[in-house]
């Protein structure tokens, strides 16, 4: 006697989708996300390459690492990315890049601590 059925199934289906967890590759810090870069591998329609999101929207497996240099460099030297991508090999830029990314965010930080102390310009 079979009870499997199509609503069962759906059930199931709910039950395993799970929220993306956003974790740096190195410290797998959970992190709110403004404070991780994502490093994306393209489709392999669009060649699969790998690069440094600076939007945080591009199609594609994304790995997510702190915005501080050390972990981007623990990244690249332990080759996290390749691994949480399974990608390979890296823009030889991909550091640089992030890194990059990371002053943004804390100009970023910078600018909006400035603005809420008040800060005279000349
Ligand atoms: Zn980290």
């Amino acid at each position: 006697m079979e009870i499997r059925g199509p609503v069962n199934e759906m059930a199931t289906t709910q039950k395993i989708r799970r929220t993306p967890l956003r974790s740096c590759v190195v410290c797998r810090e959970p992190s709110d996300k403004k404070t991780l870069l994502r490093v994306v591998r393209a489709p392999e329609k669009d060649g699969g390459g790998v690069f440094a999101d600076a939007t945080g929207k591009a199609n594609g497996r994304g790995a997510y690492v702190c915005a501080s240099a050390e972990c981007i460099d623990k990244a690249v030297k332990q080759k996290r990315f390749e691994r949480a991508l399974s990608a390979s090999p890296l823009p030889p830029n991909l550091a640089e890049d992030l890194k990059m990314m990371t002053e943004k965010v804390s100009s970023e930080k910078v600018l909006a601590a400035a603005t809420s102390t008040g800060a005279t310009a000349t």
